[in-house]
């Protein structure tokens, strides 16, 4: 599949829930979900249609691949991973979606939204224990410790996103002076702040 370039706020009508890709805008009155919050171009019914078992399964799997930002091949990918490994498949692909690295900068507050983090992290904004790193898609693991750049330090967009951070994961430590943070654990499934059904994508896949 593409990439998709259309709004961003259609893709949450879509889902039927908020998928935060839009930063501070997601959690103000302008949010389209608050003044919208039925399907684009349901202008006559307002009714959410009755959706086939498939098709449940189906907008899981959109919601999860569009909140991380994630291409269907690669979306594949993950699953794929996460079926071959030892534990509870839908947890593990959770589990490797939080550990991209532009999430992890997205969850410790260095940016408002993932699409934003993952701009800067192609734009060599952070190192990952201590080394340049500027592919999105980097798998961290526990203990790894994220850190902004001297040279971005002075960044206004990091310092604003900073701001407006309210909590960070248990499982994550930032220093917002230093400006690094680090991956305590990998998260449990309760302690992954998303609110999807992951085993409906599971029952997808495997049909
Ligand atoms: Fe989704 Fe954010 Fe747009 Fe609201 S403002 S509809 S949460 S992308």
């Amino acid at each position: 599949m593409a990439v998709y370039h259309g709004p961003r706020c259609r893709q949450c009508r879509r889902e039927g829930m908020k998928l935060m890709l839009k930063g501070e805008r997601c959690k103000s009155e302008r949010c389209a979900m608050e003044r919208r919050p039925f399907p684009p171009g349901m202008r006559v019914s307002k009714r959410r249609r009755s959706a086939t078992e498939y098709n449940q399964q189906l907008r899981e799997k959109q919601k999860i691949r569009r909140m991380y930002g994630v291409l269907e091949k690669q979306f594949e990918l993950y699953f794929e991973k996460s079926a071959k490994a030892t534990g509870i498949t839908g947890e593990i692909l959770l589990q490797l979606l939080e550990m991209r690295l532009d999430n992890i900068v997205y969850r410790l507050g260095f940016a408002s939204s993932r699409s934003c983090a993952r701009q800067m992290v192609l734009h060599n904004h952070f190192t990952v224990n201590g080394k340049k790193v500027n592919i999105s898609s980097y798998q961290l693991k526990a203990g790894d410790v994220v850190q902004v750049k001297d040279k971005s330090k002075t960044l206004e967009a990091i310092h604003n996103s900073l701001k407006a951070l309210r909590d960070i994961p248990e499982w994550l430590t930032v220093d917002k002076v230093k400006l690094e943070g680090s991956v305590i654990r990998i998260p449990e499934r309760a302690a992954i702040p998303v609110n999807v059904q992951e085993q409906l994508v599971v029952e997808l896949y495997s049909r």
